[in-house]
C-alpha cells in the first residue's frame, strides 16, 4: 500500500469498533492527551422495552466501575447497586449466599442498562477534541509496517502509530488480520428479557444453576423489574423463543422456584447463542492490539465479558502512559500475554463451572452439593472468590 502524503490522514491510535470497550479505550487515551480515530459502523443505540428500561442490561464489577469514573462516564449513569448474590441449583439443596458487608463493602455490583452505558461513554466522545469518529465498515485493507499502521477506508487513507481491533466476538479486523481464533461450543443459546415479579428483587442477583444451563434474574432500577440471562440448550431456547407471552412466564416462575413470586409480565425475547473464544495473541503485530470481545469472548453466566473488556482497557491506559510511541516494539509483548492467560483461565474455569453444574448422576450432584455447602460456609474461601469477581484479587489485578 502506498501512501501519498497529501491525503494521508495522520492520528496517534485508530480504534475500530465503537462498542463499550473500544469507546472507553478511546475515551481514555483521549483523555490523557493522545489523538483518536474511532470507527464504527453505527452509532450506539437505545433499545427501550416495554418498561421504559433499554432490553439488555450488564452487570458490572466494581473495578469496572473505577475505571468508569475515572472516565467522567460513571457519573451520567444510573445503575442499580446489588448487595448480595444468591446461587442454588435444580438438584439439590446447597446454596451459596455472597453478600457484600462481609467485605465491608455497600455492593458486589451494579446492573447497568447497556443502551444508556454506550450511550454515556459516546456522549463524552462526542465532545472530545481529541477525538474524530468515522462512521464506516472494518478497514478494506490495513498495513502494519515499523513506524506506521497505514488503513484503508475505500477512497479515504488513515495511518496510525497504534490500531486497536475492538470490533467485537465476529470481529472483522481479526479476520482480515489472519488471527487465529479458538472457539468452544458451549451448547447453549442465552434468552434475555426483562420481567415484573410479584415479589421485590431486594437488590439480590439471583442465579439458579438448572441441569440445561443457568438462569439469573438480576436487579433493575424498580424493585419489581429484572433483567433476566437464561442459558439453555438450542433446542429449548428454539421452544422457549415460540412460546406465548403467558406460557413463558409459566415456565420462567417454575425455572426460579418463585424466589421472585410469580412472573406478572415480560418484554420481548432476545436470543444469543453462546460461544467462548480466545485469539491466538492480543498483540499479531507491535502496532495492533485486540481488546474486549475481538480477542475473547466468554459464557455470560458469571457476567464477567464487559468486565474483563474493561480491564484490558484499565491495563491498556496504563501500558500507554508515558510513551512516546503507542506501538512501540516490544511495548505491548508482557501486557498481551497476561491479558491471553486471563482470557485462557476464565474460559476453563467457565467451561468447568458450566460441566460441574451440568452433572446429572446421582454420585456427582450430591459430592457437588457437599462441596458448596462447604464453600458456604467458609468464610475466607468466600471472602477471595468475591474478590476476585469484584475484579480486586490478586489475579485479576496481576493479569491487567
Ligand atoms: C446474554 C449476554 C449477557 C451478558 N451479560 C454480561 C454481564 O452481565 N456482564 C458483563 O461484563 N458482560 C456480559 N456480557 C458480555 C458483554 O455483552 C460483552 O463482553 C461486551 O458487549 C463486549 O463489548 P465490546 O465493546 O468488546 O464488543 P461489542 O459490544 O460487540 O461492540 C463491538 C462494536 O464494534 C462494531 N463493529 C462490529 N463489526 C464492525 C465492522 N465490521 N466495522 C465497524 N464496526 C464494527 C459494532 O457496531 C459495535 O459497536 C453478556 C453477553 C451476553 C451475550
Amino acid at each position: 500500500m502506498q501512501a501519498n502524503e497529501a491525503d494521508l490522514n495522520k492520528t496517534e491510535v485508530v480504534v475500530v469498533g465503537g462498542g463499550p470497550v473500544g469507546a472507553a479505550v478511546a475515551l481514555g487515551l483521549a483523555d490523557a492527551g493522545r489523538d483518536v480515530c474511532v470507527i464504527d459502523k453505527r452509532r450506539p443505540q437505545k433499545r427501550p422495552g416495554k418498561f421504559g428500561m433499554d432490553s439488555r442490561a450488564t452487570a458490572l464489577s466494581p473495578a469496572s466501575q473505577v475505571l468508569l469514573a475515572e472516565l467522567e462516564v460513571w457519573q451520567r449513569l444510573k445503575p442499580t447497586p446489588y448487595g448480595t448474590m444468591r446461587v442454588w441449583e435444580e438438584r439439590g439443596t446447597a446454596e451459596l449466599c455472597f453478600d457484600a458487608e462481609d467485605l465491608g463493602r455497600t455492593e458486589l455490583g451494579w446492573i447497568q442498562e447497556s443502551g444508556p452505558l454506550s450511550d454515556a461513554i459516546w456522549t463524552r466522545l462526542f465532545e472530545h477534541p481529541n477525538v474524530q469518529l468515522i462512521r464506516a465498515e472494518t478497514p478494506s485493507a490495513v498495513a502494519p509496517g515499523q513506524q506506521e499502521v497505514l488503513i484503508h477506508l475505500g477512497e479515504r487513507r488513515l495511518s496510525a502509530r497504534l490500531l486497536i481491533a475492538a470490533d467485537g466476538g465476529k470481529s472483522t479486523l481479526r479476520q482480515q488480520l489472519g488471527v487465529k481464533t479458538d472457539v468452544w461450543d458451549t451448547d447453549q443459546v442465552a434468552v434475555t428479557s426483562v420481567v415484573r415479579t410479584s415479589k421485590a428483587h431486594a437488590n439480590t442477583a439471583w442465579q439458579r444453576f438448572l441441569l440445561d444451563g443457568p438462569v439469573a434474574l438480576l436487579p433493575c432500577a424498580e424493585a419489581h423489574n429484572a433483567a433476566l440471562v437464561w442459558s439453555q440448550s438450542p433446542a429449548a431456547a428454539a421452544r422457549r423463543m415460540e412460546l406465548d407471552d403467558a406460557a413463558f412466564r409459566t415456565e420462567l416462575t417454575q425455572a426460579t422456584e418463585a424466589r421472585l413470586g410469580e412472573v406478572e409480565a415480560a418484554d420481548r425475547r432476545l436470543r444469543f447463542p453462546l460461544v467462548q473464544s480466545v485469539t491466538a495473541t492480543f498483540n499479531p503485530h507491535h502496532r495492533i492490539l485486540l481488546i474486549g470481545d475481538a480477542a475473547r469472548v466468554v459464557h455470560p453466566l458469571a457476567g464477567l465479558g464487559l468486565n474483563l473488556g474493561f480491564e484490558d482497557v484499565a491495563g491498556l491506559l496504563r501500558g500507554a502512559q508515558g510513551a512516546l510511541d503507542p506501538g512501540a516494539p516490544g511495548l505491548w509483548r508482557i501486557y498481551a500475554r497476561r491479558r491471553r492467560l486471563r482470557a485462557l483461565s476464565m474460559v476453563r474455569f467457565l467451561s468447568a463451572l458450566q460441566k460441574f453444574y451440568g452433572l446429572r448422576q446421582p454420585a456427582p450432584a450430591w459430592l457437588r452439593n457437599f462441596g458448596v455447602r462447604l464453600v458456604n460456609h467458609s468464610a475466607p474461601i468466600k471472602r477471595q472468590l468475591v474478590t476476585e469477581a469484584l475484579g480486586f484479587g490478586p489475579v485479576a489485578q496481576g493479569m491487567r
